[in-house]
């Protein structure tokens, strides 16, 4: 240790991710004591201009580290945490994200973090109580009107009340701490116990049947190494139990089981299933979760007191000590994916992750993506298939209906109606699929076609009737009046046209009035608990209609329902997106897959005005793989991702002119620096070129080679943000998803 009366002031330094949007970390100074106790991935609270933020400590610097000539350094201001929250391989998966999606590090670190924690918080929040020691103390509390109203309700509560419960209240820690210093009050630690526990087995594992075996011991044979597989399973082929039987395993050694779900709100019997096999500590991480609930889910992952973590997207980035297993259910969901700020994919990040644990990933889908394929074909991916449903349930029927020469009714053809009753007559279950909310998605004068706009985007009102007639713009959320004729003729006739969930459900309840039609959307199931009791209903033998949009899609088992009807899906066919036959297959083939799950036979009706497009002959003349590997070939041929890496770059302002004129005199700037290595789509008009009263354009990267693509980016990236203007809104993407 260098003397202390020479030592300069700035010998003691520690790097910092502090949470704000700027790429770089920083370096503030702490003094010998602080520098001892301080840990890499512990939290710090620094002042950063003139804001207060939280940041998570990534190096202690060593003493004869350069200082950097840019900044003036600062002191932090507190340690926060005594301890290393983050460990190193989180730190490591973190620092990779931050690189590899070219996102602030600071606010990325601030992702691995549940709420509480990143307000700076205590860790050990939950745990804290504050009791009044002095009951009679009235005169020494100041005359502040917080002092006097924290001490008059933890007079109410002589056994004491928690710290979190006493700022949800609006108590501050700092005025408790002011009692505290007058030893009116005290706060006093409860015991938070974290001892791992032992996890048994609540049900019996089903007999295994032979491909399911086949599977379980693939993975189970390389329990202690890396290793990723994809379970490409048909819907309803038992994948479930696979897993659940591999996590048995490896929760037998002791370890602890990452399993990431799309969305938990809308899988509640998957995640029963997990729950009921096994005893022990299940947490469940995800945004409906209150924040207390969440620091304490969060908590038992991240030192290794729960052995099950079962969580959405943003639950890859929990610490787990432990970590032998992760398990990734419909792997080719877009909500895995985050599509705006840092946009990761938790399925890429959750391989590395794998890869940086030492552990097997399952990846499993009856509809896998064509990345995973690739993968598979690249020989980085083992496949595993599940060829047949488990149990005695078959595979359902797919019918084509065509819409250009059926008898229909408002969009709804004659045969689907008598296929509709006769399922019904016999006490089963229809689910009608469409996948656009609302009334009618256009409104148009009947005389001059004039059509209802946003006036703020390139896009049409959609007709909503509930809870009043109004219109309603899906992209920004504008909502107007319903004009009571047409402004352009005046003529008093303004027809809604096309179908919206809401419309069809009215017409269901007109053509089956003995029958309870069931619409499921965003608008019916906006409130807390409203699916659950859907669910319920579901799953009682009861002849019922179910109408709904992709939210009926995802993973559910529907033992009752026979029929499946998909009313229109036209428009994926007809995008200009190079994944939306990619998705809409994938559409098809889930909510095809909720028919006959139970003991009887299922049907599938498809409704279009397209029944010879090759997509929908290759899915039912043959199944999804023969489209995902004709896909494959397509994409290979035509050097499309996954076989080239891609990266879009949005720029948005209010002149569509500046944006192109950016990004084409930096596309040149590109050309220049990779020697035209990077091949360069564009800058084009978004395909929806203006929305919420600001145009978009895009600009694509692509290139062989994914190495040489980031090196390129990087400095050019900077330098983009550099020079924008201040009213131009420029992202990033790195291995986009959607095109728009
Ligand atoms: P997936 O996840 O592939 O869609 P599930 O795991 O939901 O399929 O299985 C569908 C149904 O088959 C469930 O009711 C499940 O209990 C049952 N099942 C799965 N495996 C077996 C098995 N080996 N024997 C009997 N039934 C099974
Ligand atoms: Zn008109
Ligand atoms: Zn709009």
């Amino acid at each position: 240790m260098p003397n202390s009366s020479t030592t300069p002031p700035d010998l003691y330094r520690i790097r910092v991710a502090v949470a704000v949007h700027v790429y770089d970390c920083f370096d503030y100074t702490l003094t010998a004591e602080q520098y001892q106790q301080a840990e890499v991935g512990a939290r710090v609270a620094v002042s950063f201009g003139r804001q207060n933020l939280i940041g998570i400590i990534v190096e202690k610097l060593p003493f004869d580290a350069p200082i950097d000539p840019r900044f003036k350094l600062k002191a932090i201001t507190e340690l926060l945490d005594e301890q290393a929250i983050l460990d190193q391989t989180i730190l490591n998966l973190l620092t990779w994200s931050a690189q590899y999606y070219q996102f602030p590090m600071g606010e990325v670190f601030q992702s691995a973090l549940p709420t509480f924690l990143r307000q700076g918080k205590p860790y050990n929040l939950l745990a804290r109580m504050w009791k009044v020691l002095d009951l009679k103390a009235e005169s020494k509390v100041s005359r502040s009107i917080k002092q006097q109203d924290a001490y008059k309700i933890l007079k109410l509560h002589p056994s004491g009340t928690t710290e979190n419960i006493l700022n949800l209240a609006g108590i501050e820690t700092a005025t408790l701490k002011a009692l505290e210093k007058k030893a009116i009050v005290a706060c006093v630690l409860e015991d938070q116990d974290f001892t791992p526990q032992a996890i048994s087995l609540a049900q019996m594992p089903l007999t295994a049947n032979d491909e399911q075996k086949h599977a379980i011991q693939q993975v189970i044979k390389s329990a202690k190494k890396y290793q990723a597989f994809l379970l490409d399973g048909l819907t309803g082929s038992g994948k479930t139990e696979v897993y659940l039987q591999i996590m048995q395993h490896v929760l037998q050694q002791g370890k602890q089981v990452l399993v990431l779900v799309p969305e938990i709100g809308l899988t509640p019997q998957t995640i029963s299933r997990f729950q009921s096999r096994f005893h022990g500590n299940i947490v469940l991480l995800h945004s409906g979760l209150n924040d207390s609930k969440r620091l304490q889910a969060w908590q038992a992952a991240q030192t290794g007191k729960a052995s099950i973590i079962l969580g959405t997207r943003s639950a890859i980035y929990t610490p787990l000590p432990n970590l032998g297993l992760i398990v990734l259910d419909e792997e080719h969901d877009l909500s895995f994916k985050q599509q705006e700020g840092f946009r990761y994919h938790a399925r890429d990040v959750a391989l590395y992750r794998a890869h940086l644990a030492g552990c097997p990933i399952v990846l499993g889908t009856a509809t896998p993506s064509i990345e995973s394929y690739a993968l598979v074909q690249a020989g980085k991916m083992t496949h595993l298939q599940l060829n047949q449903r488990a149990g005695i349930a078959v595979m359902p029927k797919v019918h084509l209906i065509d819409l250009k020469i059926a008898q229909k009714q408002n969009g709804i053809s004659q045969q689907l109606m008598d296929e509709i009753q006769k399922r019904l007559d016999k006490k089963e279950q229809v689910l009608v699929f469409l996948n656009r909310r609302g009334y009618a998605p256009v409104l148009i004068c009947e005389s001059c076609a004039w059509q209802a706009k946003c006036p703020h985007c390139d896009a049409n009102f959609t007709v909503h009737r509930v809870p009043y007639q109004h219109l309603h713009c899906h992209h920004c959320g504008t909502i107007h009046r319903m004009p009571e004729h047409c402004p352009q003729c005046q003529h008093a006739e303004l027809k809604p046209i096309g179908l919206g969930t809401a419309k069809v459900e009215e017409r269901l309840q007109q053509l089956f009035p003995n029958f309870e039609v069931i619409r499921v959307d965003r608008d019916s199931t906006s409130r807390v608990g409203s699916w659950q009791k859907i669910y319920d209903k579901i799953q009682k033998s009861e002849p019922i209609i179910l109408l709904g949009t992709q939210m009926l899609a995802k993973g559910h088992h529907f033992p009752y329902v026979t029929l499946v009807a998909i009313l229109d899906i036209d428009s994926g066919l007809l995008s200009v997106d190079f994944r939306a036959t990619e998705r809409t297959a994938q559409l098809i083939v889930q909510v095809s897959g909720r028919a006959g799950r139970g003991e009887h036979k299922g049907d599938v009706y498809l409704q279009t005005l397209r029944p010879d497009h090759p997509l929908l002959n290759t899915l039912i003349q043959q199944d999804y793989r023969h489209f995902a590997q004709q896909t494959l070939k397509e994409r290979q041929a035509a050097q499309l991702p996954p076989f080239r890496y891609a990266a879009l770059i949005r720029c948005e302002s209010k002149d569509q002119a500046q944006n192109q004129a950016f990004l084409q005199q930096h596309a040149q700037a590109l050309r220049e620096i990779s020697e035209n290595l990077i091949d360069i789509w564009g800058p084009i008009p978004a395909p929806m070129e203006r929305k919420a009263g600001r145009y978009q354009a895009h600009m694509v990267l692509l290139s062989t080679d994914r190495a040489r693509l980031h090196f390129y980016l990087r400095a050019w990236w900077q330098n983009m943000l550099h020079q924008k203007p201040s009213t131009m809104k420029l992202t990033l993407d790195i291995d986009p998803q959607e095109l728009s």
